[in-house]
């Protein structure tokens, strides 16, 4: 035994061709431990981590409490499959309700799933009234929900279909914000309505309040189901538990993820009773979903973000760093067009590309994660303060400093 680990980690790791699908361009820089808002390299470089994988890593790196819940756990039991009954996920799953407009929920491994579930009970809904033909969800251009073969259909990104067979088949999309092209796509086959609040892979583009609402009153004058991708913009990310909130408009169904788990893969499906009503014994499962190391991490993460004053820290933090982005908009007129976003869902629109601002970025030690629209997301921990927000402005104020350098070399280098 001993000897096949000595021959293991004796593999040359750093040297050796990737065997991994080469489906990810991977920034050559590898993370061996983190601590709150720094990622930590083998030979100590920190870095900033002002993408926290993503937008999960919600409490920074080896937050205390979550190594505790989840080292406790491990030391109990890993996974009993959901063929008996789990405190935790029940625990879980009630505190969820008890903060959201939830009255049912499924827990899954990931976000895509999570929407997988949102999607099927949108359907079944339909069907166990009698109308099996209401399967068509509507969706938004720019969207992501996944890329499981469903959800690469729902988001309707075509390179992201291509190649792959058929288009799953009842996902009708309409342009972000057209009303006339949405009234028009809604027809007796619609089951519902699908969209992000706040656009994650798309750009962070945010849905105008008015348009939620409008959203809201369709989908009752229609009888349809108003589902809402949290899986980005959850768990405080923007400044509330869900973004819903600041608009008031609240779903019948809602997928989160990503934060929720801190940094363990987990998801989940929220529903009122209603909504869920289709979803009766044997028509949906999971092997892993709500397994026991989950249920802790989870119920620990809400430990933290649902304690006093956590969430409303969120938004104070992300006022101060949107008044320095927007001075350090107007200093690099050149690089920065536009700052959107809420809470620390923060975007850098750019004028020059997003992925040398990210790579600039990583040279000046600060982690940060393109998106759609030539976007530059900031998706720091929620635990962030102001000497973490005075540290990332004046490392973004230098990577944008770098990309002006190479704007004034001349072009045939
Ligand atoms: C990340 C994301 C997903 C997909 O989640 P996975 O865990 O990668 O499956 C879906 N929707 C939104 C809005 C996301 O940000």
């Amino acid at each position: 035994m001993s000897s096949a680990v000595t021959v293991s980690s004796a593999v040359p790791v750093s040297t050796a061709p990737s065997v991994l699908l080469p489906t990810y361009a991977r920034a050559p820089v590898a993370f061996e431990r983190g601590e709150g808002a720094w990622a930590i390299t083998s030979d100590g470089t920190r870095y900033l981590d002002f993408g926290a994988g993503i937008a999960v890593n919600s409490l920074g790196h080896a937050h205390p409490h979550l190594v505790k819940a989840l080292t406790e756990q491990a030391g109990k039991i890993w996974h009993t499959s959901n063929l008996y009954t789990m405190p935790d996920g029940e625990k879980l799953a009630r505190r969820l309700c008890e903060a959201t407009f939830a009255e049912r929920v499924f827990f899954t491994n990931s976000g895509a799933e999570a929407n997988e579930c949102a999607i099927k009970m949108a359907r079944k809904y339909h069907a166990a009234k009698g109308h099996p033909e209401r399967y068509r969800i509507i969706t938004f251009e720019g969207a992501f929900h996944g890329r499981t073969l469903a959800t690469i259909a729902a988001g309707g990104q075509q390179k992201y279909i291509d190649g792959f067979g058929p288009k799953v088949d009842g996902f009708d999309q309409v342009p972000f914000d057209d009303e006339i092209a949405l009234k028009a796509a809604i027809g007796p086959e619609t089951a519902a309505l699908m969209i992000e609040p706040i656009q994650g892979e798309g750009g962070l583009r945010s849905v105008p309040p008015r348009m939620l609402r409008q959203l809201r009153e369709l989908c009752d004058e229609h009888g349809l189901m108003l589902i809402f991708d949290e899986i980005q913009t959850g768990v405080g990310r923007t400044g509330k538990f869900f973004s819903y909130e600041h608009v008031g408009v609240a779903p019948d169904i809602m997928s989160i993820a990503k934060g929720i788990g801190g940094g363990f893969p987990m998801g989940a499906c929220l529903a009122t009773e209603e909504a869920a009503s289709g979803m009766t014994l044997g028509t949906h499962g999971t092997t892993f979903g709500g397994n026991p190391l989950a249920m802790a991490v989870g119920n620990a993460v809400l430990d933290v973000i649902l304690g006093d004053g956590f969430i409303e820290k969120v938004a104070q933090t992300s006022l101060r760093l949107r008044q320095s982005l927007a001075q350090l908009k107007d200093q690099h007129p050149d690089v920065i067009e536009e700052i959107r976003g809420e809470g620390l869902m923060l975007g850098l629109k750019l004028i020059t590309p997003n992925t040398d601002f990210v790579a600039e970025a990583r040279a000046a030690g600060l982690l940060v994660v393109a998106a759609g629209d030539n976007v530059v997301r900031l998706l720091p921990p929620l635990i962030i303060g102001d000497a973490e927000v005075s540290e990332a402005v004046s490392r973004l104020d230098q990577a944008a400093r770098g990309v002006e350098a190479t704007l004034k070399r001349p072009a045939a280098e």
